[in-house]
């Protein structure tokens, strides 16, 4: 595995690469490193889909807002760097902030109407910030295929609404979320929490849980119904503060009424526990 810092380094050594060897796929996953099951899945899958493997680590300032944890972000290179080599990428992209902005950008990717609510609503900015950060890597790369979990599935959304109307040309490869063995979703910052809070936290995937069967058992309940269930039972653990539980049409993210009528939906949950805000979904077909 290579790691390379530059980015006129990666790009010479892809091109290289793509010269020697023509009809060369090429797949990318992009992360802000502190690697865990959920990063080593989508590695997995580029590997199987593709003969190259670009892993990208960069905590990326522009999607963090004021008062939110980009200082104190976990990091740890040496780790990250033989996970990665040890699911197999061929190239480690570390770049520092100066690199890729080096000064401060005057562009900015905005996607509309999907980053409306969610994290979009509880981060101001954090998508312009995503989708800027990702246009700029998928042109420092040019993958064929970039691989992102579903459990950050609003980015998916709008990575995929962010490829179709500019064209870009690459296969957005959503991955499923990987879990502890209690069910509480894989995270970077799953590090920040108390023995308590880890203990409480599983209450997440519990509540997701609760819906996929109430939902099952009652096909004419509503969106609201449905979301007043998973609210009550996240309140069950003392320790959680809910930002915010939805229940929205996937992958548009509009509102729904009779769970019936919606097609596929995404329960959507984000909840703090003291200053450690969770996110994790389910998507219901
Ligand atoms: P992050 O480093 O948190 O920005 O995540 C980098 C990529 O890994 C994103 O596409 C995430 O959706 C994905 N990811 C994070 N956690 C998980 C997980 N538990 N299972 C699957 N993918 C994940």
């Amino acid at each position: 595995m290579k790691v390379i810092r530059s980015i006129a380094e990666l790009r010479n050594a892809l091109k290289e690469e793509r010269a020697a060897r023509p009809g060369l796929a090429v797949g990318f996953v992009p992360t802000m490193g502190y690697l865990h099951e959920g990063h080593a899945s989508l590695l997995k899958a580029a590997r199987q889909s593709c003969d190259t493997v670009v892993l990208s680590i960069f905590v990326n300032p522009l999607q963090f807002g004021p008062g939110e944890d980009y200082e104190t972000y976990p990091r740890d290179e040496q780790r990250d760097l033989a996970v990665a080599e040890a699911e197999g990428a061929d190239y480690a992209f570390l770049p520092s902030v100066a690199e890729m902005y080096p000064s401060p950008t005057k562009t900015k990717v905005t996607v509309g109407q999907v980053t409306e609510r969610l994290c979009g609503a509880s981060r101001p900015g954090h998508f312009d910030g995503v989708a800027t950060v990702v246009t700029k890597l998928l042109n420092i790369v040019q993958p064929d295929r970039a691989f992102f979990g579903m459990k950050d599935a609003q980015q998916v959304a709008v990575i995929q609404q962010m490829t179709l109307d500019l064209n870009l040309p690459v296969e957005i490869v959503p991955c499923p979320t990987l879990r502890e063995a209690d069910g509480l979703a894989r995270s970077s910052r799953n590090v920040y929490l108390s023995e308590e809070e880890r203990k409480q936290a599983v209450v997440l995937y519990e509540a997701l849980s609760l819906a996929r069967s109430l939902a099952e058992a009652d096909r004419q309940m509503t969106a609201e119904e449905l979301k007043r269930h998973i609210e009550a039972k996240i309140s069950s653990a003392p320790l959680a503060r809910i930002d915010y539980a939805e229940v929205l049409a996937y992958p548009s993210l509009e509102p729904v009424g009779k769970l019936a009528e919606a097609g596929r939906v995404i329960v959507a949950l984000a909840v703090k526990f003291g200053r450690t805000r969770l996110i994790d979904n389910m998507i219901l077909e």
